[in-house]
């Protein structure tokens, strides 16, 4: 089934649960762990599924990478101020 939109390809809807987090999963990775929005707008470019923002930003806030990526540039934000207020 596809959902139709003005002036875009068609989007494949889809109803199983375990393909949308296998997408979802897929496009986060393969983005190399980008935020909610830019895993959104691959994702919705072909697929569409109720609720699909929600899901990406509900994995993207939980994903174990992300949360050690966010922990290393804040200490490195952290150590680069550091360092400019004293050199
Ligand atoms: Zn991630």
């Amino acid at each position: 089934m596809f959902k139709r939109l003005l002036n875009r390809p068609p989007l494949l809807v889809i109803f199983e649960p375990d393909k949308q987090i296998s997408i979802l999963i897929g496009a986060h990775e393969d983005l190399g762990h980008k935020g909610v929005q830019s895993t959104f707008e691959t994702i919705h470019y072909r697929f569409f599924w109720p609720h699909m923002y929600t899901d990406i930003k509900h994995h993207v806030q939980s994903c174990h990478e992300c949360q050690i990526l966010l922990k290393t540039v804040a200490c490195r934000v952290h150590t680069i101020s550091w360092r400019g207020e004293y050199d």
